[in-house]
């Protein structure tokens, strides 16, 4: 995505109520502080936000992040919202590389990935969200029975990640190299790169992920949280 500076976007987002500035304060309550009646759902890399404000208005039971690094993109979301009634979407300007200082065990109940950057050269694996790097972070955070949702329009990415899902112990629970002819495209909502990319007659890919079943003598969020006389949902 090219950037150009906006002036006053930080300010612009700094004052805005849909954005949290003390995400790190929020870490361990985020159910509780935003009123939310299950873990979170996020998108990491949201872009213009279309996906997230879609799935924010199609299910008011639950409470969504839009997550993306730069405030320049971040303001094209808050834009795009404007004042529409959404009281369970808020976002975050943040680096996903982040996130695990944000979130405590159990917190986040779907993350959603959509049309993540490639980092096409093997020395930038590790930048990609779908890397050992990252499942990592998101097992941090992510509930015992949460999942991954990945859609891509880049197959070279989309190989890649069922591979590097795989080999981290996770389990693709459902894949395909084309949404549209597939049972997975009932309900899809369409990101600002998807439109694009559809209308190009572009084959979409998609894959929904667990995390992997926690082993003996993990640090996982279900201990944590008995550690913590928590009720497990
Ligand atoms: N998801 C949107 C869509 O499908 O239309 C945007 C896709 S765009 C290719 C990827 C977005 O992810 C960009 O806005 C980029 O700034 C953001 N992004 C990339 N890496 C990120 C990271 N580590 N943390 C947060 N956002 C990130």
């Amino acid at each position: 995505m090219r950037l150009r500076h906006i002036p006053g976007a930080e300010q612009m987002i700094e004052e805005s109520p849909f954005v949290i500035q003390d995400a790190r304060e929020r870490k361990g309550r985020w159910q509780e502080s935003l009123g939310a009646k299950a873990p979170l759902q996020i998108e990491i890399g949201m872009g213009k936000g279309r996906f997230i404000l879609e799935q924010a208005r199609k299910n008011p039971d639950l409470m969504f992040l839009g997550i993306e690094r730069y405030s320049t993109v971040l303001l094209k979301a808050l834009r795009k919202r404007g004042e529409e009634e959404a009281p369970n979407l808020f976002y975050l300007c943040e680096d996903a590389r982040k996130l695990g200082e944000i979130f405590g065990p159990g917190e986040v109940g779907r993350i959603y990935l959509n049309f993540s950057d490639p980092w096409p050269k093997k020395r930038n694996a590790g930048r990609r969200l779908t890397s050992p790097v990252y499942l990592g972070i998101y097992e941090q955070f992510l509930t015992a029975d949460g999942t991954v949702e990945f859609k891509t329009d880049n197959r070279d990415l989309f190989e890649y990640s069922l591979e590097s899902i795989g080999q981290a112990g996770w389990r693709i629970l459902a894949s395909t190299f084309d949404l549209y002819a597939s049972d997975l495209a009932a309900g899809n909502v369409m990101t600002e790169y998807e439109m694009k990319f559809a209308a190009e007659g572009k084959p979409i890919c998609k894959l929904i992920a667990a995390r992997r079943e926690p082993e003996e003598g993990d640090f996982s969020a279900e201990k944590a949280d008995r550690e913590n006389g928590a009720h497990i949902l």
